[in-house]
């Protein structure tokens, strides 16, 4: 099984990305974001807590985000593998996340990096405010504070790959099929 980390900044472009590779490698694309935007739009219990933290720019609790990934691996067994977009974004969640798989014999089989200045997130965040109306994305503190979220909580997975040999970076600067491409050519290296 072929098991992606797509990893990077909000705005870096995760979503977009992590679609085309899912074609390109028919894999199972999994992103914790839209789960989580699909339990608000059903106002269940889950997405009315999640709502709270996502309208703040801050992180859902690892326990909801690590039981959502289960139980997508437990309905999707017989798949090449998965392109995890904006998932795992603790240290935490990065390990349940082995152990998960572990239970299934199926490591992570790298974490793609795409790099993207700061500037440039912040530009493309609220562009894209204006037009999927996400509140989150609309509002500069509110990305601001992702920003500090992910420096703080999600850059440190990088530490938690890297002596594994499965952190690889990948220039997030460029049109889609520039950044598409850079990061078919490390899939076909690591496949
Ligand atoms: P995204 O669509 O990936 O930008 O996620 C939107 C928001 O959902 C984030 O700002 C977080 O509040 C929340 N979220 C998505 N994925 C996770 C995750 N793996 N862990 C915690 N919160 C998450």
């Amino acid at each position: 099984m072929l098991n992606l980390v797509l990893f990077g900044p909000p705005g870096a472009g995760k979503g977009t990305q992590a679609e085309l590779l899912a074609k390109t490698f028919e894999l199972n694309h999994v992103s914790t974001g839209d789960l989580l935007r699909t339990e608000i739009a059903a106002k269940t219990a889950l997405g009315i807590e999640a709502k709270r933290k996502i309208d703040k720019g801050e992180l859902v609790p690892d326990e909801i985000v690590v039981a959502m990934i289960k139980n997508k691996l437990e309905k999707n067994k017989d798949v090449n593998g998965f392109i995890f977009d904006g998932f795992p974004r603790t240290l935490e969640q990065a390990m349940a996340l082995d152990k998960l798989l572990d239970e299934n014999e199926t490591p992570v089989t790298g974490m793609l990096r795409l790099e993207v200045e700061k500037q440039e997130v912040i530009i493309r965040l609220l562009n894209r405010g204006k037009i999927s109306g996400r509140s989150d994305d609309q509002d500069r503190s509110i990305i601001e504070n992702r920003i500090t979220v992910y420096c703080q909580k999600t850059l440190p997975i990088i530490e938690y790959y890297k002596p594994q040999g499965k952190h690889f970076e990948v220039n997030g600067m460029g049109s889609v099929e520039e950044i598409a491409g850079r990061l078919k050519e490390v899939v076909e290296k690591i496949r």
